[in-house]
């Protein structure tokens, strides 16, 4: 109760809030990109418990087993979001950062590759899934963790950002069957 009580927002928060505080930042990582900093989001523990709240109450009905966060930023939200739901957590990692066996994925990047692997033995044909990133901007590396999911033959797979860049297009590369929620649309 206390950081509520000591928040400036009296008002319940709304998406469009959250949205004005994910700070822009131009230029970062390399010049002419537009980095959206959901750090700023982060800060405020009335806008951090918004977010929780928000998507526990999309997923609560659908059963889900496992939280797959996309490090990093998927990371953030995601072990809160399965503490709530109920289910565990599950990262999926750049190559060489887990230290069990794994399975792993490849992926074009606008110049060269990427790689994205999960623990081969965290996810089964039981699980019902909930992947969660921060950003959807092309749309690759969500593709590869699709691709990990089925390579575990999880049953079911249910796709979340906190932003889409909804002008890069990357929902495109999507299967319909697999329902992709983003809180906020740039
Ligand atoms: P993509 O594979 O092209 O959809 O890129 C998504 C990943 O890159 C996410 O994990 C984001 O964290 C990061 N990313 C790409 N573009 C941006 C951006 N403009 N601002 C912040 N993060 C970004």
């Amino acid at each position: 109760m206390f950081h509520v009580e000591q928040n400036r927002f009296f008002q319940p928060m709304k998406v469009e809030d959250v949205k004005k505080i994910i700070r822009d930042v131009p230029d970062f990582p390399t010049k002419g990109i537009l980095f959206k900093d959901i750090t700023t989001a982060f800060l405020d523990p009335v806008c951090l418990n918004f977010m929780i709240d928000y998507y526990v109450d999309l997923y609560k009905d659908k059963g889900i087993t496992k939280v797959v966060g996309i490090e990093s930023r998927g990371f953030f939200l995601g072990p809160s979001i399965a503490s709530r739901l109920g289910a565990g957590f599950v990262p999926v990692r750049k190559p060489g950062k887990l230290p069990a066996e794994t399975v792993k994925k490849s992926y074009d990047l606008e110049y060269g590759s990427d790689t994205v692997e999960v623990h081969k033995d965290a996810l089964n044909k039981n699980d019902v899934v909930l992947l969660h990133d921060d950003l959807l901007a092309t749309g690759g590396t969500m593709q590869a963790a699709i691709s990990l999911m089925k390579k575990c033959h999880v049953s079911k797979m249910y796709v979340s950002f906190i932003i889409e860049l909804e002008f890069l297009k990357g929902i495109e590369k999507f299967e319909k069957e697999v329902p992709i929620h983003s809180m906020i649309k740039y």
